[in-house]
This record gives structure tokens, sequence and C-alpha cells, in this order.
């Protein structure tokens, strides 16, 4: 399952690949290829809608982050937009309640509901440590019956016997009895199914519902089955409310709509994934994967998320351009030193700056420490901002009231002019490179 829509989509995507940037056109282009995708893997049409929508929204003007091609910033918005569709987090199956908690078991014939409700079972038994019961209500099919009672020895987990005659509310309230005497945890309630929709079994159903007051009801619905498990998972929801559904034939080959859909439809959780007939072939639903594995495309959504990260070594960049043109004041200055003094003192920070080690040299023989970062800092606030912003208004007069200001003297103050006028020099000098010198700091 899944491999189709994952073709579909990678191909489209992949033609967005290498463009300059994403007008408007482009997106609008695209976006008819993944709807187009989305209906051929039997999304149902409401979904594929709202979600092309969305990601038309999010892509248009979209600021493109340096180093990924908006083909890839595209493949990232459609991978997110997928994973907020499908739930976003992960949503595991909740026992938090009285025990001995009840869990529905709910869905149509055929749909891998007593195989389900037995892996269920057995991962709740052997991973949680939990005391499980089940029992099945399906009155009509005694073999349905039979078949849960072997699948309890296989997977070692108490099943209810069996007594003749009963109905489906009679099982359900004899099954929490037993559990309550039996100090059980959980109680997993496995209906009967019909391999249609109807009235008889949602009547039966929320009678059950109603007598025994589940924490879950999990419907069980099959992947191959496409739309139909969307419509079933509908007239479910409508008629019972269902916290989550259990998507079963995830192994076969089927198209990948109906996880999609479902989730969008209902609005419930998909929690857990049949992967195969073993009953140790459940898996945990986790949209991010699943996503993963609509687009397999995962190393473009990491390397669109590390390039989002370097947007503050940006902003750091934007800094260091000023500096580039000349207009590092001492305001600017001050910034760094404050910078400095978090990053370890000057001495320690200009030996990672690239072009720096020549400054450190003319300084050998200064006070590289923080006692000397705090004396120039103290320097810098004494000035006016016009005198800050404006360097060359720093004549002998004013120098004196600064360093009297500071606590220094006029050496120092000279000293911290003249250090500033080197280091605008050299950032001058580097900027006809590539980054600034400090591109790598981090803007405060
Ligand atoms: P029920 O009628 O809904 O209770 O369905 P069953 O539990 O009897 O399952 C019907 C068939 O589907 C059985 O042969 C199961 O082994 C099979 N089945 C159930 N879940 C899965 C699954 O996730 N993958 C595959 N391949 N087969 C499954």
């Amino acid at each position: 399952m899944f491999e189709t829509l994952q073709d579909r989509l990678g191909g489209i995507l992949d033609k967005l690949r290498g463009r300059g940037a994403l007008s408007e056109a482009d997106v609008s282009e695209a976006m008819r290829e993944v709807r187009r995708a989305l209906l051929e893997a039997d999304v149902a049409l409401e979904v594929v809608r709202t979600f092309v929508d969305k990601v038309k929204e999010r892509a248009v003007g979209v600021e493109v982050v340096k180093s990924v091609t908006p083909g890839q910033m595209v493949v990232k918005i459609v991978h997110d937009t997928l994973v907020e569709t499908l739930g976003s987090e992960a949503d595991p199956i909740s026992l938090a309640a009285a025990a001995p908690v009840p869990i529905l078991m709910v869905g149509l014939q055929g749909s891998g509901k007593t195989t389900t409700t037995a892996k269920i079972a057995r991962r709740l038994a052997t991973r949680e440590k939990r005391k499980v019961l089940m029992a099945s209500l399906d009155t009509r099919r005694p073999a349905a019956m039979e078949q849960l009672a072997t699948l309890g020895r296989q997977v070692e987990v108490e099943v209810l016997p069996i007594v003749a005659g009963q109905s489906a509310v009679q099982i359900a309230n004899r099954a929490m009895q037993a559990a309550r005497l039996g100090g059980y945890d959980v109680v997993m309630l496995d209906t009967a199914g019909r391999t249609t929709v109807d009235e008889a079994l949602m009547a039966e159903v929320a009678d059950v519902r109603r007598a025994t007051n589940p924490h879950e009801v999990l419907l069980v619905a099959d992947a191959l089955t496409g739309q139909d498990a969307v419509n079933t998972a509908r007239a479910f929801d409508t008629a019972l409310g269902i916290t989550g559904i259990v998507l079963t034939r995830v192994d076969g080959d089927g198209r990948g709509g109906a996880a999609l859909s479902m989730r969008a439809v209902t609005g419930k959780p998909i929690k857990l994934l049949g992967t195969g007939e073993k009953v140790d072939a459940l898996e945990d639903f986790s949209p991010q994967r699943l996503a993963g594995r609509i687009l397999g495309m995962g190393d473009v959504v990491a390397l669109v998320e590390r390039a989002a990260a370097e947007i503050d070594h940006e902003k750091a960049a934007q800094a260091a351009e000023k500096m580039r043109k000349g207009q590092f004041d001492l305001e600017d200055l001050r910034g760094q030193l404050d910078q400095m003094s978090r990053m370890g003192g000057m001495s320690g920070m200009m030996s990672l700056m690239p072009g720096m080690a020549q400054m450190k040299k003319q300084m050998a023989g200064a006070n590289l420490d923080d006692s000397l970062l705090k004396r120039q800092k103290a320097i810098i606030d004494s000035m006016t901002r016009s005198e800050r912003r404006n360097p060359d208004l720093l004549k002998a007069s004013r120098k004196k009231r600064i360093a009297a200001g500071s606590g220094t003297k006029v050496e120092e103050v000279n000293r911290l002019l003249k250090m500033h006028r080197q280091m605008a020099d050299v950032m001058k000098m580097l900027g006809k490179g590539k980054r600034g010198p400090l591109a790598g700091l981090g803007a405060a």
C-alpha cells in the first residue's frame, strides 16, 4: 500500500526541483498534479480539495530558504500538510480509566476485526503487562467465537467462555463482571460484523456501547477497500461515535487514499496499522512515517529543516553585511562585545572567527580577559547615542569625559576607538569575499 501515491507525488514534485523562483502559476500546475494523484490514490474528493487548497495557500509566496530549491520547499509543505491531515501526533490506545477498561472493537465482517482484537490484546499483555480478557459478541456466528478462542490460546490471553443463547449485551455484561471479579485491567469486546453497514448491526453495537460505556471504540477497517472504508468509517462514527481507527492490510498493495481520507472525514485518529496475518503484525501509526512513506522523500524534508535552522546564521550575515558597508558603529561593537562575553570571552571568540587571528596578534600583550571586555563596554556606555553612532565626534574633551565616566583612562578610550576602526576595516576587507566574519556567531 501507499506505493502508488508515493510514486505519483514523487514524479510530480521532481518536476519542480531546480527552478529558481516559485510563481503562483508553478504552484497551481503542481497542485493540479497533486490533486490528480490524490484522486487516483482514492482519496475522497472533499479531502483532496481541502488538502490542495491548504498546500497552495502555504506554498505561494513562501520565503524559500537558501540552499534548497523551491521544489524541495513545496515537497516540505506537502509533507507537513500530509502530516497535519493524518493527525500530527501518534495517538496510542488509551487505558486511562478505571479498571477493567472496556475496549469495543467494531467493523465490517472480514475487515480483520477478530485478528486485530487478538493482536491488540497480545500487545497490551506483553508490552504493557496488562491482564486482558477477550470476549466475542458475535452470537450469530459460532465460528467467529471459536476463532477468538483459538487466537486467545495462541496469544496466551484469556477468552470469556461461551454460554449458548446469550445476547450480545448479556455477553458484554458477563465479560465486565468476570473482569471485575478476576482483577482484569482490560476487556476487549469483539462485536459481530456484517458484510455491509446495516441498521440491525448498528443498533446491536449501540446497545453494547450503552451497557459497557467503553473507553475506546475502535473501528477496524480494511485499507484495501479504499473509498468503501472511508464510507464505513463515516457510517460507524455517525451511528456509534468511534474513538479511533485501526487500518488493516496495510501490507497489501492497495491505494493509499484510505488513511488520509478516514482521518480527515471522521476527525478520529488512526491508532494502529495491521501489517499482516500474524499476531505480531501490528504497528503504531505514525503520521510522520506515513507521510514520509507517501512522499518517499524524508531526506528532502530533513534537508529543508536543517536549512531553516540556518536562518539565524542569515541574520548574523545581515549584521556582517552592515559592517562590510562600513556602517559598523560603536553601538554594533557594543552588541558584539556582549556576544563575546556570552560566548567565552574575547580571546576564545577571536580564535573562532576567520580573519581575526591577525587582529589578535596586533593586540598581543593587551589583556584579553573579561575585565577588559567589561571596561570596554563601560566606555561605550558612557558615550552619548550620537557619539556611539558617529565616533568622529570624539575629540579630546569628550574622550576625557568618557574616561572619567567609565572609570578608565583616555588611552584606553583611544585603544577602543582604534580597535573599532580596525575591526570595521577588516570587515570591509573580508566583505569582498563570501560571508562576513561574524556570520557564524548567531545574531543577537
Ligand atoms: P473479521 O471478520 O473482521 O473478524 O476478520 P478476521 O479477523 O477474521 O480477518 C479476516 C482475514 O484477514 C483473516 O484471514 C486474517 O488473517 C486476515 N487479516 C487480518 N488483518 C490483516 C492484515 O493486517 N494484513 C493481512 N494481510 N491480513 C490480515
